[in-house]
């Protein structure tokens, strides 16, 4: 386990890819879509199955090396698949995580905009039939919370501030991976 005592050259027979530790995002990688679109985040190991079985290349890759027995590859850090695949827009349904949601709203209350005391709320209340979908959910700070409590927004007198919707595949990224190497900036547009 990780001791500092551990000699830098890893044992010849140490299989099947040592890996040091260097910072916090070691052992993410970015995975494109064949369109270049970053769509997930995977483990060093998880890349190196889908580069040794021809699924991905590599785009960008670490100063360091893995080594096994037999080879040494560069440490992926950013990988393309080679054949597109296709996100529905609802394969990110099930994630409904508070990190999630705060991600998409931009860690902001969508009624007053404050950053602080954040919960989640749905829109349309649980009691009133409203949905836990991505559109029914969004961030809101305590007091807006309790302020709306169990009405609708137009009784309550609130507004959104913007429509919720399901997020991009970027969110799901980003709460992967609070912390962007920036290896992978380039590949998010602005
Ligand atoms: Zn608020």
């Amino acid at each position: 386990m990780g001791s500092p005592t551990v000699p830098p050259a890893p044992p010849r027979s140490a299989p099947p890819f040592e890996h040091q530790r260097r910072g916090p995002e070691v052992g993410r990688v970015l995975v494109l879509n064949a369109t270049y679109e970053p769509i997930n985040v995977c483990t060093v190991r998880r890349a190196i199955v889908l580069l040794l079985k021809d699924k991905a290349e590599v785009i960008e890759h670490g100063e360091w090396r893995l080594h096994s027995a037999t080879a040494t590859i560069a440490r992926p850090v950013v990988i393309r698949l080679v054949s597109y695949v296709h996100i529905p827009r609802d394969a990110h349904r099930r994630k409904i995580t508070r990190r999630a949601v705060f991600a998409r709203d931009d860690w902001m209350c969508q009624y007053c905009g404050s950053r602080s005391n954040l919960t989640v709320d749905h829109v349309v209340p649980r009691s009133k039939g409203g949905a836990s979908s991505w559109e029914n959910i969004v961030a809101s700070c305590a007091p807006c919370n309790r302020r709306k409590g169990n009405t609708l927004l137009r009784q309550a007198g609130m507004k959104l501030i913007k429509e919720p919707r399901t997020p991009s595949p970027h969110v799901f990224i980003h709460v992967a991976s609070p912390t962007i190497p920036a290896a992978w900036r380039s590949y998010f547009a602005a």
